[in-house]
C-alpha cells in the first residue's frame, strides 16, 4: 500500500508539474507576441523628496495578457531575459517612459529599470542618447535604475558604460541595495547618484533594531559618498517619520502613492498632499 501511495503521489506531482510547465511554456510563447500586440503598459509610482515634494515617477512595466490578466514583472521579466527578449522590451519601456515624461512638469524626472541584457548590449549608451533626442527629453530628467546583478559581469565595460551615461548627464540609481552581492567596491568605483534601500529593510524598520542599524548604515554610507538615498516600499506614517528623522532623502511606496497608469497622474498631482510626513 505504501508503494502505491508513493506512486500515486509521484503521478499527481508529475501531473501538476506538467500543468505548470505547460502554463509557463504558453506564457513564454505569448510573451513573443505581446510586444507586437501592444499588451505591455507602464505604471508610474511617485518619488517623493522629504519634506513633501514630488520629484518624479518610477516606470514599472506590466503585461496585460488577453486571458491571464495583468501579469507582474517579477514573473515575466526573468522569462523574457532567458528568451533574449528583454533588450527589445526594455527599449520599448525606455522610449515610452521618456516620451511620457515630456508631458510632465519640466522639473520631474522619470526613473527606468534596466535589465542586464539591455545594459550589456553593444551600443546601449548610443540608443539611450538617441531616444532622449527623439522624444525631446533632457538627459538630466532620466534616472536609470540598475541592480548589482547587472554589474557582476564584464566589470571594465560596465564602468565605461556608466561613465558614458554620467557624461551624457543621465543619473544612475543602484536599485534593491542590500539584497544581493552588495559589494562596497561598486560604491567606490561607479558613479551612482542614488542608492535605493530595498523594501525588505523598510518593512520592519520601526520595530527591528537590526533593520534600523542596516538602514542607518546605508544612509550614512551614501551621504558620506555624496549620494542620495531613496527608501522603497514605505507603507506607514511611522516608517516615513523614522526615515525622515534619519535624513533619508526620498521615499517611495504605497503610503506616498501606489503605481498608477499614465492617465491618472494629472489627477494625482492635483489631489496629492503629504501633510502626514
Ligand atoms: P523595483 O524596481 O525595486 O520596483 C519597486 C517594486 O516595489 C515595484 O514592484 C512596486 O510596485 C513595489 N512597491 C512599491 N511600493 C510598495 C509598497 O509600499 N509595498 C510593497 N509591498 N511593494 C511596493 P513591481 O512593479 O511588481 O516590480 C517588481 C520589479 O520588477 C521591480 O522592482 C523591477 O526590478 C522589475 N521591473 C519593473 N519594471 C521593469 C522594467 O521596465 N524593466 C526591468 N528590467 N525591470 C522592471
Ligand atoms: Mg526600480
Ligand atoms: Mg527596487
Ligand atoms: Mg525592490
Amino acid at each position: 500500500a505504501a508503494k502505491n501511495d508513493g506512486r500515486g503521489r509521484a503521478r499527481a506531482f508529475n501531473r501538476s508539474m506538467l500543468i505548470m510547465l505547460e502554463q509557463r511554456e504558453m506564457l513564454r510563447r505569448s510573451l513573443r507576441v505581446a510586444l507586437q500586440e501592444g499588451q505591455f503598459f507602464i505604471e508610474y509610482q511617485p518619488l517623493v523628496e522629504l519634506p513633501e515634494r514630488i520629484v518624479g515617477f518610477e516606470a514599472l512595466l506590466r503585461w496585460r495578457h488577453p486571458y491571464a490578466g495583468v501579469i507582474p514583472p517579477n514573473l515575466f521579466i526573468p522569462m523574457a531575459e532567458a528568451d533574449g527578449l528583454m533588450g527589445e522590451i526594455g527599449e520599448w519601456v525606455l522610449e515610452n517612459a521618456c516620451r511620457q515624461a515630456t508631458t510632465w512638469p519640466s522639473h520631474f524626472i522619470v526613473a527606468v529599470n534596466l535589465s542586464p541584457a539591455q545594459f550589456l548590449l553593444g551600443g546601449f549608451t548610443d540608443r539611450v542618447a538617441a531616444i532622449l533626442d527623439e522624444v525631446g527629453l533632457a538627459a538630466d530628467r532620466l534616472e536609470l535604475e540598475i541592480t548589482e546583478t547587472v554589474l557582476l559581469e564584464r566589470t571594465t565595460n560596465n564602468l565605461d558604460t556608466l561613465n558614458t551615461l554620467e557624461i551624457l548627464g543621465i543619473r544612475i540609481a543602484l536599485d534593491d541595495f542590500g539584497t544581493r552581492y552588495s559589494s562596497l567596491s561598486y560604491l567606490q568605483n561607479f558613479p551612482f547618484d542614488t542608492i535605493k534601500i530595498d523594501k525588505h529593510f523598510i518593512n520592519d524598520v520601526e520595530t527591528n533594531p537590526k533593520s534600523q542599524t542596516i538602514v542607518r548604515f546605508i544612509i550614512g554610507l551614501a551621504h558620506g559618498l555624496g549620494m542620495r538615498v531613496t527608501a522603497e516600499g514605505v507603507e506607514t506614517v511611522g516608517q516615513a517619520t523614522w526615515l525622515g528623522r534619519r535624513k533619508c532623502d526620498r521615499l517611495q511606496g504605497n503610503l506616498l502613492g501606489a503605481p498608477m497608469p499614465a492617465d491618472a497622474i494629472g489627477d494625482f498631482l492635483d489631489h496629492s498632499s503629504f501633510a502626514m510626513l
